[in-house]
């Protein structure tokens, strides 16, 4: 069993480095999705094997390109660390059948989680694009949920963060929230249905405000005033799924 957990934990590692590079060239032109190997984004240099091992890398170069010693994101580290917390606990939690679906759906959020914390992006190719596949898991009963509370779930997603940025522009003349955002939250709908994207938006948006206002305490502010919201919705919806038995359970009982 350890043997199996720990191949997993490996296996997830390195899906989670896959995650990395995708978000990467996802959001900047210079390098297409098809390159084979791995560069340094400064010098241009290709990463050698042994300097692509999960975390341990990171680590023992000390986040740094042994090339040109240029600071490597300690983002990745991160978003490998994110991809097995977030992607293991599917295989223990859920029924196989649940599984494929969970899988891309989380994989999709820590794409989405490296990029808006970028680049401030939220890429069409995992949010808007994979909303058929909501509906299609669903229909084929590989979601817990009906393919009408798919299609319900997508549409509120886009219809209430359309209507927050809406009322925002009408008060203060300022665009509050990206279109990337209104396709994540319609994307996490299609996969959890009106329930689940209600309440990642909730969640999200209480992981949010207490993130804020450690930064207002703190007077700390790497993104200079702005706030990317996508990291909160994934998170928001990745603790929705996980709990979804337990809060309809609640909801029924009201
Ligand atoms: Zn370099």
């Amino acid at each position: 069993m350890i043997i199996i957990i720990l191949a997993q934990i490996l296996g997830l590692l390195c899906w989670g480095s896959f995650l990395n590079q995708l978000a990467y060239r996802l959001v900047h032109d210079n390098i297409p999705l098809n390159t084979a190997r791995s560069t340094c984004p400064h010098c241009l240099t290709i990463i050698q094997i042994r300097d692509l091992i999960p975390i341990l890398s990171w680590l023992i170069l000390w986040g740094h390109c042994r090339q040109c010693k240029h600071p490597i994101s300690i983002l990745y580290p991160i978003i490998e660390l994110l991809t097995v917390i977030t992607i293991l606990p599917i295989f223990y939690f859920f029924p196989a059948q649940y599984w494929l679906a969970y899988f891309i759906f989380c994989s999709a959020l820590i794409i989405t989680v490296r990029t808006d914390l970028e680049t401030f992006l939220i890429s069409n190719l995992v949010s808007l694009y994979l909303i058929p596949l909501g509906l299609i898991f669903s229909f084929l009963n590989l979601l817990p949920i009906t393919i009408l509370n798919s299609f319900l779930g997508a549409s509120l997603g886009y219809s209430l963060l359309w209507f927050t940025n809406f009322s925002f522009l009408a008060c203060t003349n300022k665009q509050g929230l990206g279109t990337g955002d209104l396709f994540l939250l319609a994307f996490i709908g299609s996969f959890t249905g009106p329930l689940g994207c209600w309440l990642s938006l909730l969640l999200g948006s209480v992981y949010g405000s207490c993130v804020g206002l450690i930064q207002i305490i703190t007077g700390y502010n790497q993104f200079s005033g702005k706030l990317p919201f996508g990291p909160y919705l994934a998170l928001g919806a990745i603790t929705y799924i996980y709990n979804q038995d337990l809060i309809i359970k609640l909801f029924s009982s009201i």
